[in-house]
């Protein structure tokens, strides 16, 4: 079944400069992308995107990460493309995540963690509306 997950290039990533290397596998993963665009994100704005983690003891340190510079915002497509996305980025860990994963590959840390991913179809839509309308 085909479906929609939102995708983020987080700042750290952003400013490794490996943009392109993450584009350049959703593209090979076979997705389309749908929508692209490189957003700023203000703390408010952070907060308000991750708000179900709001009680979570790493929500300040993560909402200033996610505000701390650009992030590259996509719309992605594909067969089962929720699960499909979160397989390629890799556990939340990078030092978890399995060898050949966005994460592991380009992960620093538990909280820079390179990318972003949907978990649910209800989150995907909810995701998506934040950013594209
Ligand atoms: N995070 C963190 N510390 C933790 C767990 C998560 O800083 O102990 C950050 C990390 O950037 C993660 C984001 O919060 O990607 C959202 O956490 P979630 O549990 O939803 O992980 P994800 O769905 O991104 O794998
Ligand atoms: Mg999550």
């Amino acid at each position: 079944m085909s479906e929609k997950t939102l995708a983020i290039i987080k700042p750290d990533a952003v400013k490794k400069r490996v943009i392109g290397r993450i584009i350049q596998r959703i593209e090979d993963e076979g997705f389309n992308i749908l929508g692209l665009k490189m957003v700023k994100l203000s703390l408010e704005e952070a907060k308000q995107f991750y708000s179900v983690h709001k009680e979570k003891p790493f929500f300040n340190g993560l909402t200033e990460f996610m505000s701390s510079g650009p992030v590259v915002v996509m719309l992605l497509e594909g067969e089962n493309a929720i699960k499909h996305w979160r397989e390629v980025m890799g556990a939340t860990n990078p030092a978890e995540a399995r060898p050949g994963t966005l994460r592991r590959e380009f992960g620093f840390s538990i909280e820079r963690n390179a990318v972003h991913g949907s978990d649910s179809s209800q989150t995907a839509q909810t995701e998506i509306k934040f950013f594209f309308n």
